[in-house]
């Protein structure tokens, strides 16, 4: 079978921050077997490989990434009584209406999750109210040790706060089955525009890739820290912390992926000066990590 791969495809086209150099090869997978076949294709060019949903959580270097970027456009769905069953290129918001037309929820506090089911689960994406750990059954993916597709459950996954197990092997998420909850569609729509309602009046619009670290724990939160560190509205070159949420790292127009990966190195020592505390980011930065060192 044939697969179209191209060359030198700039990346700031596929994410949320709109920054990032070229990716040496890029491909779409529609199905399974190009899953497959693209790995297959990276291992032969000895280079590394990753995903992309929606980037909606990654920011790649202005040098770009020097692998294969499968782009996931997997999106079949299949509800089963009160369980929806979704490959790893679907979206939140198609899900979530789609699950409210069969009277399904208990998965609304989702719709403004930017990005696919796979990051989802590769992150253990959620809000305050749900995580992907509350409603997760299942997943079927492509193990990186193995060529066959693989069932695992909640313990090969292990979520916790913004992590998985799926971080530590890079397997690839092919599809997803969750548990839903019965409730009327009505109701579903009210929870669902009450979410979006709160999210406006919270946090700004614009290019960004939502909150860059992580929080903490022992403090109220990641934006608490930076705005008392006197970051809110700091900005290197074209990247600035949002005024509206100090969390939110946000790309006014022309930022390179350096401006917001120095900012964040800013911002992250004068919260450690402060608070004796050091943020880990939340956002996939890539192909290296600055902030490991
Ligand atoms: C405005 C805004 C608001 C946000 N609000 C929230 C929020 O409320 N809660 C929250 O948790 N997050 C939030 N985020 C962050 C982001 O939307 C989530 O982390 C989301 O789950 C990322 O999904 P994605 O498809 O965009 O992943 P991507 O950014 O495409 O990828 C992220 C990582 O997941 C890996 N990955 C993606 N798909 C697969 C797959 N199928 N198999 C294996 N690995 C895969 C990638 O390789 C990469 O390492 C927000 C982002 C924005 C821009």
């Amino acid at each position: 079978m044939k697969i179209d791969v191209q060359q030198n495809v700039l990346l700031k086209s596929y994410n949320t921050f709109r920054v990032g150099g070229p990716v040496r090869f890029f491909a779409t997978a529609s199905r399974w077997e190009d899953m497959y076949n693209l790995r297959e294709f990276a291992k032969k060019q000895g280079v590394p490989y990753m995903v992309l949903g929606g980037g909606s959580n990654v920011l790649f270097a202005d040098e770009g990434y020097p692998g294969l970027v499968i782009l996931n456009q997997m999106n079949k769905i299949h509800f089963q009584q009160n369980t929806v069953t979704t490959e790893g290129g679907v979206t939140w918001m198609k899900l979530v209406m789609m699950a409210a037309e069969q009277n399904l929820g208990g998965i609304s506090g989702f719709c403004n999750v930017p990005g696919t089911i796979g990051g989802a689960v590769y992150g253990n994406a959620g809000i305050p109210d749900v995580c992907m750990k509350d409603v997760f059954l299942n997943a079927t993916i492509l193990p990186t040790k193995s060529d066959k597709p693989m069932i695992v459950g909640p313990d090969y996954a292990n979520f916790s706060y913004r992590n998985s197990y799926f971080k530590q092997t890079k397997d690839i998420i092919l599809s997803c089955t969750m548990r839903l909850e019965v409730a009327p569609k009505a109701f579903i729509k009210q929870m669902v525009n009450r979410y979006i309602k709160s999210r406006i009046m919270k946090q700004p619009a614009g290019l960004t890739c939502g909150s860059f670290f992580k929080n903490p724990g022992t403090f109220p939160s990641a934006g608490w820290l930076i705005e008392q560190a006197g970051c809110k509205g700091m900005m290197v070159g074209g990247a600035q912390i949002s005024q509206k949420h100090a969390n939110f790292f946000m790309n006014t127009g022309d930022a390179t992926a350096s401006d917001i990966i120095n900012l964040a190195l800013k911002v992250h020592q004068k919260v450690k000066d402060k608070f004796d505390v050091e943020l880990e980011p939340e956002v996939q930065i890539l192909p290296r990590n600055p902030f490991y060192k």
